[in-house]
């Protein structure tokens, strides 16, 4: 049987010093922080995760939701993803991100996720989960039977001949077309990374996930403050209206002024590797009238590099129809 030890650590100065001794912060990492353990409890039990040591860090002081000066949000990184999804703010200026919290997972586990913890949820690939099959992504080199076998939920854009799997998660999409910024703390102090650069693409190593090095602790994820005139909408598609991950979801802000497109934040879930920001659509949809058409036409642009494997090709027209779809109700709400 796996054994860890359980430590409460008095600050985060020390959570970070305590994390820092892990031999890595990727996959495999013999040492973990643990907040909701929704993910970590999940995976320690089927052994695909087996840390010597869980870092509590539910004492910190890392559970408030606060203005910035500059008009944006600062998320605490232990602020539950049910509290964060109706917190007045949240619900006033930056509905998506309620909206792509409320679509996912159960209310008893939103209650216990956190903000930090959801930024670093795993891939739900079957393979992934079963310690009994090869899967590059748990144990570098053994290669990908999901290229070959089980791939219906699995990804379309960013994946690689090492992996394919998908970003599951519904908050990151949201904040992804948010332009968020996750914060983090570490053995050389603090540091920002945009959204966009904090989720790495498989590539030859899927077992590196993140930009994170032993010790680094998410504080906290600030959002700019919200755009004037843009309106924004989260819209997932899956099996089942509830507790059910995405096999496709679209997230958008945009700004429309004289009936054209002047301003557009798009990203996709449930297609990519990692949470998908759409340049591709964005550029595509600004300058243009804001109808039908040009929302296809977007779409379009967002899945021109995906590339289907032996059972997912029916996400690629989904997520064109997804997109458009949310960009046709957020353009006529
Ligand atoms: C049945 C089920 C259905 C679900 N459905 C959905 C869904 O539809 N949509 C969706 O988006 N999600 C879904 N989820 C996933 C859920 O959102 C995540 O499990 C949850 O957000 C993880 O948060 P946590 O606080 O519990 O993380 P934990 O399990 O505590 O931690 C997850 C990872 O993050 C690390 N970590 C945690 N906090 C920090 C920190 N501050 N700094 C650095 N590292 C940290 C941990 O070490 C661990 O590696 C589902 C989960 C389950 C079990
Ligand atoms: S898709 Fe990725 S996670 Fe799934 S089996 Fe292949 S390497 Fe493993």
């Amino acid at each position: 049987m796996h054994t860890f030890e359980f430590v409460r650590p008095a600050d985060a100065a020390a959570a970070v010093a305590a994390a820092a001794r892990a031999n890595t912060a990727q996959q495999g990492a013999d040492v973990r922080f643990v907040a909701g353990g929704t993910t970590l409890l999940d995976l320690m039990k089927l052994n695909v995760e087996t840390p010597a040591r869980l870092i509590d860090i539910n004492r910190l002081p890392l559970d408030q939701i606060e203005a910035t000066p500059d008009g944006g949000l600062k998320i605490g990184a232990t602020v539950r993803n049910a509290d964060l999804a109706y917190h007045p703010v949240v619900q006033r200026d930056y509905a998506l991100l309620s909206q792509a919290i409320l679509s996912g997972a159960s209310a008893q586990l939103r209650n216990m996720a956190t903000t930090a913890g959801n930024l670093l949820q795993r891939t739900r690939c079957v393979y992934f989960r079963d310690t009994a099959m090869p899967c590059n992504k748990r144990e570098p080199g053994t290669g990908c039977p999901a290229i070959t076998g089980t791939n219906r939920t699995l990804a379309v854009l960013g994946t690689s001949e090492y992996c394919i799997a998908t970003n599951p998660s519904d908050m990151c999409v949201a904040m992804a077309a948010l332009e968020a910024t996750i914060h983090v703390q570490g053995t050389q102090g603090a540091r920002a990374i945009p959204f966009g650069d904090f989720h790495l693409l498989p590539g030859s190593t899927p077992h590196r996930e993140t930009v994170l090095e032993p010790g680094d602790l998410v504080t906290h994820v600030t959002l700019p403050p919200p755009v004037a005139g843009s309106r924004q909408f989260y819209l997932k598609l899956r099996d089942r209206a509830s507790y059910e991950f995405a096999l496709a979801s679209a997230a958008v802000v945009i700004t429309v002024a004289g009936g054209n497109v002047t301003r557009a934040r798009v990203a996709l879930g449930g297609v990519g590797t990692k949470p998908w920001r759409s340049p591709e659509a964005e550029a595509a949809l600004v300058g243009k009238p804001a109808n039908p058409a040009n929302f296809r036409m977007a779409a379009e642009a967002a899945m021109r590099n995906a590339k289907p494997q032996s059972e997912n090709g029916f996400k690629v027209e989904l997520a064109k129809r997804c997109l458009a779809h949310a960009l046709t109700m957020v353009s006529t709400a």
